[in-house]
């Protein structure tokens, strides 16, 4: 494949190159890795930024309807949007929740959208490493907005906070007693949830749903890169188009003022140190369960059960003969 081609098609936006860019990071293969490596590398210091949002919100809730309405209302502004998703259900079996093709039909057709559907991987740390990569190509590619999807359903929820610059939570309008379900965690990576379906007859469930989470996150400790009135929540309507240009002004104000004062960029910093570690650690990991060392530490886990050596010395022996650590 020839990889200064694919930078150029990319730099110019193509789609078919962007599609085939991701398909590549996503591959296995370890020639097609070392190609993907190389494009990105080529692909640095491009100079173009992306707002990376992420959402999370439980199967339902309205994800697909909210990103196919809110990313009609950014094309028809002139933005450019690519919808990416985190599908934690595909990292366990394969098959995919957020893949299907018949979601978003209209924003697919859109000429400035791109839609990419989780890919089935075996581990979610494969996911996240594909998907971080996946979002610099379409930063490269000139993208505006570049929406990561997932489900609400912990790890997955941190991974794509950990890739995001603002972090959406959809939610539905309920009573009180669902409301204790949103997990404190996933309300302290929040920094706007959406009360979702405002309209109709759950219109008023919606707006007093809104004013317990705002009541809700009053409570939650005051962040740094937080200007005055946010983490904050808000009704909207994904069906009736309703709340979606008052949330993306919403997002627009965080985004500025943090890049105002350098948490924007801090951010990004902390995340890239985040993925730095996490990729060194799951590395290590994998290097455990290939052999020689899963041989040699199987055959050294049968000496201390024997008595022969101990745990600590067991595990010196290990990390220094087989791993040439220490
Ligand atoms: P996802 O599983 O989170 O992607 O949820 P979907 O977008 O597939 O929506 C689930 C159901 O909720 C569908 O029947 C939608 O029509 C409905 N829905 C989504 N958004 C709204 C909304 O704003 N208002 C109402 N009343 N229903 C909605």
């Amino acid at each position: 494949m020839d990889i200064e081609d694919l930078k150029t098609r990319i730099l110019a936006g193509e789609r078919r190159a962007l599609a085939r860019a991701i398909t590549l990071v996503e591959s296995g293969r370890a020639d097609h890795r070392a190609q993907a490596l190389s494009l990105l590398e080529a692909l640095k210091g491009h100079g173009r930024e992306a707002l990376r949002v992420g959402l999370s919100g439980t199967p339902g809730v309205g994800k697909s309807t909210f990103i196919e309405a809110f990313g009609m209302m950014l094309t028809a502004q002139g933005l450019k949007v690519a919808v990416l998703a985190v599908d934690p259900s595909s990292a366990r079996s394969g098959g995919s929740i957020l893949g299907d093709k018949t979601r978003m039909e209209r924003l697919s057709r859109e000429r400035n959208a791109f839609i990419r559907p989780s890919p089935s991987q075996s581990q979610l740390g494969g996911v996240a490493r594909r998907t971080r990569e996946a979002i610099d190509l379409c930063e490269a590619a000139g993208f505006d907005v570049v929406l990561i999807e997932t489900v609400g359903v912990g790890q997955s929820e941190t991974m794509v906070a950990e890739m995001s610059d603002l972090f959406l939570l959809l939610l539905a309008p309920a009573g009180g007693d669902e409301l204790q379900g949103v997990k404190r965690g996933i309300m302290e990576m929040a920094d706007i949830l959406l009360v979702n379906k405002a309209d109709g007859a759950l219109k008023s469930t919606a707006v007093r749903t809104c004013a317990d989470y705002a009541g809700a996150l009053r409570l939650l400790r005051k962040r740094p890169q937080d200007p005055e009135g946010f983490p904050k929540a808000m009704t909207v309507s994904a069906l009736e188009d309703s709340g979606l240009v008052t949330a993306w002004e919403e997002m627009q104000s965080l985004a500025d003022w943090r890049r105002e004062t350098g948490h924007f960029a801090g951010r990004r910093a902390e995340q890239a140190r985040f993925w730095f570690e996490a990729e060194v650690r799951e590395r290590l990991l994998a290097r455990l369960k290939r052999e020689p060392v899963k041989g040699a530490m199987e055959a050294l886990a049968r000496d201390v059960e024997a008595g022969g050596l101990t745990p600590s010395a067991a595990a010196e022996e290990l990390l220094r003969d087989y791993l040439q650590m220490g």
